[in-house]
């Protein structure tokens, strides 16, 4: 909800190399998922906030871009170096403005780390190619320039990790960046920043703005704007993508998901189960690569129901800050709550069995909490099996044979990940070629891919060409350069030059 406000708590823009009080005439609220409490508020930027950001950012362009590349990175070792340092406390505030447990804020800042890890291997990742003497006498080479000014507009869901997906690499090859984190989490993006800051980056190089579509509309269409990093829903991936290519950017945009696990009867089912519901109930489902289709194979399904419903019940649901030890905590907002519980009397009335209903689970807390739920004897044609539901809700999708579970990928409009459990060589890698999504899994319940590699979503989980992370990272934000070379030796060449004494032309 928006409102205005005048409250202390409330979150500072950067730009320039300064953080200030943002002008803005509408704010935000910001809430404790935990508890349900509100804990600040976010400025909604206006587009001449995001004009100063932009400006700032260009501004600092030249020097930085000039900047040797080694010296760039150095300042990404230092960041790596606090962000180490500081890690618990990022832990704390991802805990307590998203929800997540502890062990999964803190993993998810050490996933964030592991980009700024791979970012400071720009000096080896940045370098372009050459052939000498692809003509007679003629050297050809390509090299790395860096695209200008970059934005990342990025989810509520992973608030310190898919932030750390885009700038690092961006500023490593010598461009400047403005973020523009969820308004729902923007307090973890800002930690990030004060840390960036300190670890030397120059004034204007790295710049945040708030907001929602205003500020996002402002800075897409702004015309300093070279490229564009989204991770979000698929509308708004989509939106993101037609707007800033028809304004001539260049866009990344990834976007939701509908992630399918299909289990074949002769997989190690106590395997299975638990990657299943760590695949489907970690973050609270809240996870663009959260198992959401279980696809049991054959005479395995009611052996595999049984056992989900006894481990994912058996799970303690409750709010996560303050230190407490809970296996799954809450949904993001009061809003989305109800949203997931929707699906689950959607399930209800499309003539799904709720075999295990989150609605009726025991949770410690006042916050927006909901247990795990197992909805069995979903079809293909139901919302539940069609549509993302970004909540602890995995429902469970019969198949004959693995043809038919390949078949239903083959419909999904979504592509992001899709995981095997079997002991099959041959169905696994018949699994691995022919299913419709970007990143498998085999035997792994959430086949995210570290820094190294790219996030390869296929179909309405991704619009653009390049990837983010890994070697297509770097790609999306160089513009290469190629040079062919010849020289003409001289008269004076011909006192020292070994290739002219021989007579070479
Ligand atoms: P969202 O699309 O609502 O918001 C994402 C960003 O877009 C936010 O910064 C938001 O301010 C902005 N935004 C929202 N509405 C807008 C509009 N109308 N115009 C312009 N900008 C707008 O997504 P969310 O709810 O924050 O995050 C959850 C979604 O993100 C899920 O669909 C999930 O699958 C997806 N996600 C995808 C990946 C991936 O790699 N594919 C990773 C994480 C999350």
């Amino acid at each position: 909800m928006i409102t205005s406000s005048t409250s202390s708590t409330q979150v500072k823009v950067l730009y320039g190399g300064q953080w200030r009080a943002s002008a803005a005439s509408r704010w935000g609220k910001l809430y404790n998922p935990s508890t349900g409490q509100e804990i600040g508020q976010a400025p909604m930027c206006t587009a001449e906030e995001v004009n100063d950001a932009v400006e700032a950012a260009a501004a600092a362009l030249p020097a930085w871009a000039e900047t040797p590349v080694v010296e760039r990175a150095q300042v990404l070792f230092r960041y790596r170096d606090l962000i180490m340092r500081h890690a618990d406390e990022l832990a704390d505030i991802v805990t307590r403005e998203h929800g997540k447990t502890r062990p999964e804020a803190r993993a998810s800042v050490q996933r964030g780390v592991e980009m700024v890890e791979f970012a400071c291997g720009a000096p080896s990742l940045i370098m372009g190619q050459c052939v000498e003497n692809i003509a007679r006498n003629v050297d050809s080479e390509t090299i790395r320039h860096p695209v200008g000014v970059c934005v990342g507009i990025t989810p509520f869901n992973f608030p310190a990790m898919v932030p750390l997906w885009m700038y690092p690499v961006a500023i490593a090859c010598g461009n400047t960046f403005v973020l523009k984190p969820s308004e729902k989490v923007p307090q973890s993006a800002v930690r990030l920043g004060e840390l960036l800051m300190e670890a030397g980056c120059p004034d204007g190089v790295f710049n945040i703005v708030h907001g929602d579509k205003e500020c996002v509309d402002a800075l897409i269409t702004h015309p300093l704007v070279q490229a564009i990093s989204f991770v979000g829903s698929t509308a708004i991936a989509k939106y993101i993508y037609e707007t800033g290519t028809q304004h001539g950017k260049r866009v990344q945009a990834a976007g939701g998901a509908k992630n399918h696990l299909i289990i074949m009867p002769d997989a190690d089912l106590d395997q299975a189960t638990a990657a299943l519901v760590a695949s489907a109930y970690g973050c609270a489902g809240e996870r663009c690569m959260a198992g959401s289709i279980a696809m049991p194979v054959g005479e395995v399904g009611d052996r595999l129901v049984e056992r989900l419903c006894a481990r994912a019940g058996a799970m303690k649901v409750g709010a996560t800050d303050g230190g407490a030890e809970v296996d799954m905590g809450p949904l993001i907002t009061r809003e989305h709550l109800e949203r997931v519980t929707g699906y689950l009397d959607v399930a209800g009335e499309e003539g799904a069995n709720v075999a295990l209903d989150g609605r009726k689970a025991k949770c410690s807390g006042e916050g927006f909490l909901i247990g795990p739920s197992v909805v069995d004897r979903v079809t293909p044609q139901m919302r539940l099996a069609r549509e993302e539901i970004f909540g602890p809700v995995l429902s469970v999708v019969r198949a004959d044979d693995i043809e038919q579970a390949i078949a239903m990928g083959q419909d999904c409009e979504y592509g992001n990940g899709a995981s095997i459990f079997t002991r099959s060589g041959w169905a696994a890698r018949e699994f691995k070629r022919r299913f419709n999504a970007g990143m498998i899994g085999i035997n792994v319940g959430v086949p995210a891919p570290m820094a190294w590699f790219p996030f390869t979503g296929w179909n309405r989980s991704f619009f653009g060409d390049l990837h983010i992370q890994g070697a297509e990272s770097f790609q999306f934000y160089t513009r290469q350069k190629m040079t062919m070379t010849r020289w003409f030796a001289t008269a004076s060449d011909s006192h020292h030059d070994p290739v002219w004494k021989s007579g070479a032309k």
